[in-house]
C-alpha cells in the first residue's frame, strides 16, 4: 500500500507538508500548536488561501524561502476556529454529516 499523503500534515485534508513532529504525527506550521478542536477551521482557512499554501509546499520541496510565506499562513489562520467556538459547539455531528464528507470519496 502506498501512502501518497504521508508527507502532508496529519490534520485532516490539510494541504501543507507536515514538518513538525508531535505525538508520532507530523503537522504543518499552522496546525502544530493548534488545539485539535480547531483543526478543521484551520484547514478551511488554509484552503481559502490555497495559492499561498501551494506556494509554501513548492518552496518546502525545493528548499526555497518558505519561512516568510509560512509565517504569513500562520498569521492568516491564527484566529481560525476561535471566533466561531460558539457555533462550533452546535455543528452537526458525524451521524448527520452531508454526503460530501464521506470518507469513501477518496
Ligand atoms: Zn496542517
Amino acid at each position: 500500500m502506498s501512502e501518497p499523503t504521508s508527507e502532508f500534515c496529519a490534520a485532516y485534508a490539510c494541504p501543507l507538508i507536515g514538518v513538525y513532529g508531535a505525538g508520532g504525527k507530523w503537522y504543518c506550521c499552522c496546525h502544530r500548536n493548534a488545539d485539535a478542536s480547531r483543526n478543521d477551521a484551520i484547514t478551511l482557512a488554509i484552503n481559502s488561501h490555497r495559492d499561498l499554501a501551494d506556494k509554501a509546499v513548492l518552496l518546502r520541496r525545493t528548499n526555497g524561502e518558505f519561512f516568510e510565506l509560512e509565517n504569513q499562513l500562520v498569521e492568516l489562520t491564527r484566529d481560525a476556529g476561535t471566533q466561531r467556538s460558539m457555533a462550533a459547539a452546535s455543528v452537526i455531528g458525524p451521524t448527520h454529516a452531508p454526503q460530501h464528507y464521506s470518507e469513501s470519496e477518496k
